[in-house]
C-alpha cells in the first residue's frame, strides 16, 4: 500500500487544506462521550455503492476535509465535495492524502502515561517470576524508588532525549495526544523539572502533551524511615509541592496513587482538594492492587478520571455508576497492559463498568516498572482479549473517551467539524482489524492539526 500527498492546486504547498480520500472506512466517533451500549458505536462512514442516475454503480469512498488545522467536513465523497464547493472550498484548494483503501480514525489519545523517567527495571521481571508482588518490591526499596533515584540524577537534557525517543514510538502507533505525569521526583525541584521537560516536548510537537502533577506517587526514601513518614510527606505535597507546581503553571491535573500501603483515600482526598483549590483537576490511581476506596473518592470529588480499577469493589462500581449521569462523569481509565505485564491475571471488570453505564477509556500506563509499552494499539488488543471489549469499544476508549478523560472532548477525539484535524490512516480495510493484529505496524500516515507528520510520501 502506498500513500502520497498530492499537490492539489496551484498553491498546494502552502494550502491550509488537506483532503483525505480513498478510505474504506472513516470512524468519526461523532456524537460525544460513549457510555453503555453507545461505547460500541464508533460512527463509521463506509465506502458505499451508488447507482448514478440509472448508470453503472460507483464506489463512493468517504472523505475527510481539513482546513487550517481543524476538521471541515466528513462524509461520502460526492455529497461532501458538492457541499465544500458550495461553501467556497473547491477541492482544487486542498492538498490530498490517499488512504488507499485503509481506515481513518481520530488520532489516538493516551490518557495515562508516566512519560519521563530515567533508568530501567528489567530485573523486576525475574523477581515477579519468582513470585514477588508489586508492594514487596516497593517495600524492599525497589520499584518506583529506584526510578526516583535515577530520575533525580538525570539532567533535563537526558530526560528530554528519553521523552523524544518514546514519543516518536507513540507517534508511529498513531498517537497524537498524551497525558504525561510527573511523579519520579518526589521533591519539588525534580517534580518541577519533569513538568518543565514535558511542556517543552509538547511545544516541540507533533504530539500534544497534557501534564499532570503526581507528587503523591510514592513516599520517598527520606520520609520512609520516620514513624509519621507518609503523613509528613502528604503535608509536604500539600504545603510545599502543590503551591510550587501551581505557581509554575504547567500542570493541568493533580493525581494521587491511592492504594493500600501507599496513600489512603483520606490522604488522597486532602491532596486532591488542595490541588483543586489551586485550579488543578483531580484524577487518581484507584484500586489497582486492592480495593482502597479510590473509585468512591473519584466519584465523591468529581475526578476527571479514576484509573486502573483492577481491584474495584462493588461499592466502587456503584459509585462510578452513580456519577455516570453527571455532566462530567468520572471516566474509568483502564490500563490492561499493566495487569498483563504484572502477570497478575486480575483485570479490571470492564464489562461490568460498561453495563453500568460508566464511560471507559484505555491508556498504556507507559512506565519503567509495570508497563513499559508505548503502544496504545497493544493496550487495545489486551483489552479485547482479556477484558472482553469489542474492537469498537476499545477504539472509542482511546479516542473520544480518552479525550473526555483529559477534559478535551470538545477539541480532540472525534472527526467532526470544528474538532482538531488529528487523525490516523491505517493500512487495514476495517477498524476492527486495529486490535486484531497485535504488535503490528499498521499506521500509514498521521495527521496532526491538519499537517501530515508521519508517512504520506
Ligand atoms: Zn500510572
Amino acid at each position: 500500500m502506498t500513500f502520497r500527498v498530492i499537490a492539489g492546486g496551484r498553491d498546494a504547498a502552502s494550502t491550509p487544506g488537506l483532503l483525505i480520500h480513498g478510505a474504506a472506512q472513516v470512524a468519526t466517533l461523532a456524537g460525544g462521550l460513549r457510555r453503555g451500549a453507545a461505547q460500541d458505536d464508533v460512527a463509521i462512514v463506509s465506502t458505499t455503492d451508488t447507482a448514478d442516475r440509472g448508470g453503472p454503480g460507483r464506489r463512493d469512498a468517504p472523505v475527510v476535509a481539513c482546513w487550517e488545522g481543524a476538521i471541515l467536513a466528513v462524509g461520502p465523497r460526492a455529497a461532501t465535495t458538492r457541499t465544500l464547493e458550495a461553501e467556497g472550498y473547491p477541492v482544487s484548494r486542498f492538498a490530498r492524502l490517499d488512504a488507499a483503501g485503509g481506515t481513518v480514525t481520530p488520532g489516538l489519545i493516551d490518557p495515562h502515561t508516566h512519560l519521563l523517567f530515567a533508568g530501567t527495571r528489567e530485573g523486576e521481571l525475574r523477581l515477579r517470576q519468582r513470585g514477588a508482588g508489586y508492594l514487596d518490591i516497593l517495600a524492599a526499596g525497589g520499584g518506583i524508588l529506584s526510578t526516583v533515584n535515577a530520575t533525580r540524577a538525570a539532567s533535563n537534557e537526558e530526560l528530554a532525549a528519553h521523552g523524544r525517543r518514546w514519543l516518536a514510538e507513540m507517534g508511529r502507533h498513531g498517537v497524537t495526544t498524551i497525558e504525561a505525569k510527573s511523579g519520579y521526583g518526589l521533591d519539588l525541584e525534580t517534580e518541577l523539572r519533569l513538568l518543565e521537560v514535558a511542556a517543552a516536548l509538547g511545544r516541540e510537537g507533533p504530539i500534544d502533551i497534557v501534564p499532570t502533577f503526581l507528587g503523591a506517587h510514592a513516599v520517598p526514601r527520606d520520609y520512609r524511615d520516620r514513624p509519621d513518614g507518609t503523613e509528613a510527606y502528604v503535608q509536604s505535597v500539600i504545603e510545599e509541592q502543590l503551591p510550587g507546581v501551581a505557581a509554575q503553571g504547567i500542570a493541568r491535573s493533580c493525581d494521587v496513587f491511592c492504594e493500600e500501603g501507599v496513600f489512603s483515600a483520606d490522604q488522597a482526598r486532602r491532596i486532591l482538594d488542595a490541588g483543586k483549590a489551586l485550579g488543578l483537576v483531580p484524577r487518581l490511581h484507584a484500586d489497582e492492587l486492592a480495593a482502597s476506596g479510590g473509585a468512591e473518592l473519584a466519584a465523591a470529588i468529581g475526578a476527571a478520571s479514576a484509573d486502573h480499577l483492577a481491584a474495584i469493589s462493588a461499592a466502587g462500581i456503584d459509585a462510578l455508576a452513580g456519577a455516570a449521569e453527571a455532566d462530567h462523569p468520572v471516566v474509568a481509565t483502564i490500563l490492561p497492559a499493566t495487569t498483563w505485564f504484572l502477570m497478575s491475571g486480575h483485570y479490571a471488570p470492564a464489562r461490568r463498568l460498561i453495563e453500568r453505564g460508566v464511560p471507559l477509556a484505555l491508556g498504556t500506563d507507559f512506565n519503567p516498572g509495570t508497563s513499559p509499552t508505548p503502544s496504545l494499539p497493544l493496550a487495545m488488543t489486551i483489552a479485547c482479549l482479556s477484558l472482553g471489549l469489542t474492537p469498537a469499544e476499545a477504539l472509542a476508549a482511546v479516542t473520544i473517551n480518552a479525550a473526555h478523560a483529559l477534559g478535551m472532548g470538545d477539541e480532540i477525539g472525534s472527526l467532526e467539524p470544528g474538532q482538531a484535524a488529528d487523525l490516523v490512516v491505517g493500512g487495514v480495510p476495517s477498524v476492527d482489524q486495529i486490535p486484531y493484529w497485535p504488535g503490528a505496524d499498521l499506521v500509514c500516515a498521521v495527521v496532526k492539526r491538519g499537517r501530515v507528520v508521519i508517512g504520506g510520501d
